[in-house]
């Protein structure tokens, strides 16, 4: 199997070096070649450059990308796209007045969906999970991260990494799966947190590390949830069974978590729409990256990730859908690289950054996707007919995905 394609008015994010991450104000340099071809075998991207130096090369496909653009595939760095049903009723109490936690207070939020999910057969959770799979790669998708945690049993957890696993052996994007363990405290543990914790540390991640299939694990660190003293315990659990921290942090309160996450090497800490300056300082000379989740502050109205901050002060950072029933039911990274230009002030240079290399980094597979360089595999976009790569994020909420290419296959 192989695939050209030629005439490709901007083929973007062009790495000749292995670059696994960009930071500060290198995001602002998007590199790219004008009139281009880019030519793939079998799963890897082999060789591309300007037309002016092209020499005929045959290939089983071609295509004539004139006036299109040729990007990598979005990385979406933190979804949860395995849960059961919707959450539709809560948007419309939302819309009257309700505010999240008191949506949460009275039952539902997490620990609805989580219900949901429980009564729900593995079965139907994987075919209601791989149709949104499929729909995000029709979106332009071509990694994902999908976190467990709507479980809140250890019974229902791995049926959640079951239906994961079973995605990634089904599908051609790329699948990193994280054991979200500590994501809500079910109502029977309500007045005995700590035994819920024990079940979490004791049963949950000693049981899940058996199936071998999560690479990371996950907390959500807030307010009413868990506290930076049972998050670390929670790190520390899972470091036991070699599962990395990705994790949920600032995004209604400032409790400590991001200093806790980078003592606890983590990857990603996630939301920061609540930062100071020790969460920023803490972020300086760490390997972890911080993950931006626009469409979660567009849906709940809450304030945007402060990414000026952030990439001013010389961090990296990523944008992701956190794709989820309740804070974003979107899982369209498109509208994420608009957002993110509209909403966090990045220059669309930026943006894309954030979503392809810098997400791809974000789930430890940016030495393989995220960037246009040889040897690496060949998840692409190819767009409808634009100007300029800048209509991505300008023409919002519009679809910018004509076809895509994903493990070297053209849908
Ligand atoms: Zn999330």
């Amino acid at each position: 199997m192989s695939i050209l394609i030629t005439n490709i008015k901007q083929l973007l994010q062009v790495r000749k070096n292995n670059t696994t991450i960009v930071v500060g104000k290198d995001m602002k340099t998007l590199p790219l070649i004008e009139n281009a071809y880019i030519y793939i075998e079998n799963d890897t991207i082999i060789e591309y450059g300007s037309m002016e130096d092209y020499d005929v090369i045959e290939a089983e496909t071609i295509i004539d990308a004139t006036d299109k653009i040729v990007l990598p595939s979005w990385c979406d760095s933190h979804t949860h796209t395995v849960y059961a049903g919707d959450r539709t009723s809560e948007f419309v109490d939302r819309i009257n007045g309700l505010s999240y936690a008191e949506i949460a207070n009275n039952g539902g939020g997490i620990l609805n969906s989580a219900k949901l999910l429980q009564e729900t057969s593995e079965e139907e959770l994987f075919e209601q999970s791989m149709k949104r799979v499929n729909e995000l790669i029709a979106m332009g998708t071509g990694a994902i991260e999908i976190k467990t945690g709507y479980g809140l049993t250890v019974e229902a957890e791995l049926k959640m990494l079951r239906v994961i696993k079973r995605i990634k052996q089904e599908c051609l994007a790329k699948i990193i799966p994280t054991l979200l363990a500590a994501h809500a405290i079910p109502d029977q543990y309500r007045s005995n947190k700590s035994d819920y914790i024990k079940l979490i540390t004791e049963q949950l991640i000693p049981e899940a590390s058996k199936l071998n299939i999560a690479q990371y694990i996950d907390v959500f660190c807030e307010d009413g949830y868990f506290s930076v003293e049972e998050t670390a315990a929670i790190l520390n659990a899972g470091k036991t069974y070699n599962l990395q921290p990705k994790i949920h942090v600032n995004q209604f309160n400032i409790l400590g978590g991001v200093s806790i996450g980078v003592e606890h090497n983590a990857l990603s800490v996630d939301h920061l729409e609540e930062l100071n300056s020790e969460d920023i300082d803490a972020l300086k000379n760490s390997d972890t990256i911080p993950v931006a989740l626009p469409g979660c502050s567009y849906f709940l109205s809450i304030p945007y990730t402060p990414a000026r901050a952030l990439i001013d002060a010389g961090l990296p950072l990523a944008i992701a859908t956190d794709y989820n029933p309740g804070s974003a039911p979107s899982g369209n990274m498109n509208f994420i690289v608009s957002a993110a230009c509209v909403k966090l002030k990045m220059t669309p240079e930026e943006a894309i950054n954030a979503a392809t290399i810098n997400g791809a980094y974000a789930m430890g597979i940016s030495n393989m996707y995220g960037s246009i360089t040889r040897g690496k595999k060949a998840n692409l976009i190819i767009t409808r007919s634009l100007k300029h790569y800048r209509e991505i994020p300008y023409a919002f909420a519009h679809n910018p995905v004509e076809q895509i290419i994903i493990n070297g296959q053209l849908l």
